[in-house]
């Protein structure tokens, strides 16, 4: 048992700063500040040490699919830890749930694929799509055929290889980061680098960065494209209809192997099982963690399409690769419990035809708010840029606050203290609620959410930011 109920949040507070380093955090600020200690959950509503009720508009961090507190994910947990609680995959044994977990994914997975390499978590997913395409153009006799290609603002995990495939300028001046034979190109950012192009004619533009760059590297040397069907972390940049299409049809000129990181998309998010199902994609290659366990308990992995798997299988001998907990079998029975429920609940069909048109609707009317120069959702994602309407501002489109400013940490504050948990990536603010979400609880958090607009819009006023 913990001592959960025994201390007050102050004592939290003290131990916390005392000797827990939180991820990407400035440890010293927040030892000051103190964290807020949440202890129990249930549905979409945190609740903190303080009994301070919240409704989680990010599902954790993007990961809880199917809301808090689901009994079959924790009976099959219990039960799994009852009967065996561990066992490896590494010497020629297998457990009942990791083999069937790998016929479930196979059969909600695109066409094409039929296998599954297990990970701990998305950033270990992502060092093994870099240890297995590097492999298959090994065995396949092009060992030249080693640069990996990303782009920037992308959020690929916080490993070595994770953090270099991301284009995170942050995490890429800590570290000596990028390691060796990874590139990146332009993110397809309407907002940011569109100038006066559509959204469509923008779409192929940034598209086309992917082929001038295979092009400048060589051909010959491109192993893959990485990227995520919709930037998560980068701040829900959905992108135009036409870049997909166009990205497939470059890496099929090319041959060079198409990797979708569905670490956010995947499980439902964007109202299709997997994100480059929405976009019209056919990866080779796709990772998941997340929403594959609803958070409940750490998995990730690397789906292995076809192309990819019979290359390892029939001419790869050994690939000397694999993680302690790569299908562990609690991991993976309550993956199962995870999967069968968004199948029981029809969660991905009702994102697709109810709650995410609804909020779709929702976020078109946020468009009036004076505070707010574009909006975006993709299913039950949604992103609202903070910006002005005098045009004094600055970026391409010269609606930008100063960044000094800092107004989506203002808005993020209003949003803390009226109970509702939304991000801030600069000035933009981003939800990804729990698909179990209702339209009554749509509503909801699009009050708290013009709420706290409003407020940030009073602070704007007073400070004459605006
Ligand atoms: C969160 C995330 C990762 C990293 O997953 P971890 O489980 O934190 O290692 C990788 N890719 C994307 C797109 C993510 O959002």
């Amino acid at each position: 048992m913990t001592t959960m109920n025994t201390r007050t949040t102050q004592q939290w507070q003290a131990a916390d700063a005392a000797h827990f380093l939180h991820p990407f955090t400035d440890f010293q600020a927040l030892a000051k500040k103190g964290s807020r200690i949440i202890t129990r959950a249930d549905n979409i509503y945190l609740t903190d040490s303080d009994g301070h009720r919240i409704l989680d508009a990010m599902s954790g961090l993007w990961c809880v699919n199917v809301g808090y507190g689901q009994q079959a994910l924790i009976d099959a947990a219990t039960r799994q830890m009852t009967q065996l609680p561990f066992y490896n995959a590494f010497f020629q044994t297998a457990t009942p749930p990791a083999i069937e977990l790998a016929e479930l994914l196979a059969e909600v997975s695109p066409p094409g694929f039929s296998r599954v390499f297990y990970s701990g978590s998305g950033s270990e997913g992502n060092d093994t799509i870099v240890r297995m395409v590097r492999r298959y153009w090994d065995v396949l006799g092009q060992p030249q055929r080693s640069v990996i290609l990303s782009r920037h603002n992308a959020y690929h995990g916080s490993t070595m290889a994770g953090a270099s495939l991301g284009g995170m300028s942050g995490m890429h001046a800590q570290g000596g980061l990028p390691i060796p034979g990874i590139q990146h190109i332009e993110q397809p950012y309407w907002f940011e680098h569109g100038g006066s192009m559509s959204r469509e004619e923008f779409g192929r533009v940034a598209a086309g960065w992917l082929e001038q760059k295979i092009l400048a590297v060589g051909p010959d040397k491109v192993a893959a494209f990485i990227g995520e069907p919709v930037q998560g972390a980068g701040g829900v940049i959905v992108p135009p209809e036409t870049y997909w299409p166009e990205i497939q049809r470059i890496c099929d000129q090319y041959g060079v192997l198409l990797v979708s990181d569905e670490v956010i998309c995947g499980f439902g998010r964007t109202g299709h099982w997997f994100g480059c199902q929405r976009f019209g994609a056919r990866p080779d290659l796709i990772t998941f963690a997340k929403g594959v366990t609803s958070g409940y308990i750490p998995l990730g992995g690397v789906m292995v399409g076809d192309r990819v798997a019979q290359v390892l299988i029939e001419q790869g001998g050994e690939f000397e690769h694999g993680y302690t907990y790569s299908g562990h079998p609690v991991a993976c029975a309550v993956a199962i419990a995870n999967i069968r429920l968004i199948q029981q609940l029809g969660l991905v069909q009702q994102v697709h035809d109810d709650t995410g048109p609804y909020l779709a609707a929702l976020y078109q009317k946020l468009a009036d708010h004076p505070l707010v120069v574009e909006t975006q959702t993709c299913g039950l994602m949604a992103a609202l840029q903070l910006g002005r309407r005098d045009g004094r501002g600055t970026g391409t489109r010269g609606q930008r606050f100063d960044e000094a400013l800092s107004v989506g940490m203002v808005c993020r504050g209003h949003c803390f203290a009226n109970g509702l948990i939304m991000r801030a990536v600069g000035d933009r603010m981003i939800i990804a609620p729990p698909l179990v979400i209702t339209r009554a609880q749509i509503d909801e958090m699009a009050v708290l959410i013009r709420r706290c607009l409003d407020l940030t819009l009073e602070d704007c006023h007073r400070n004459r930011w605006l």
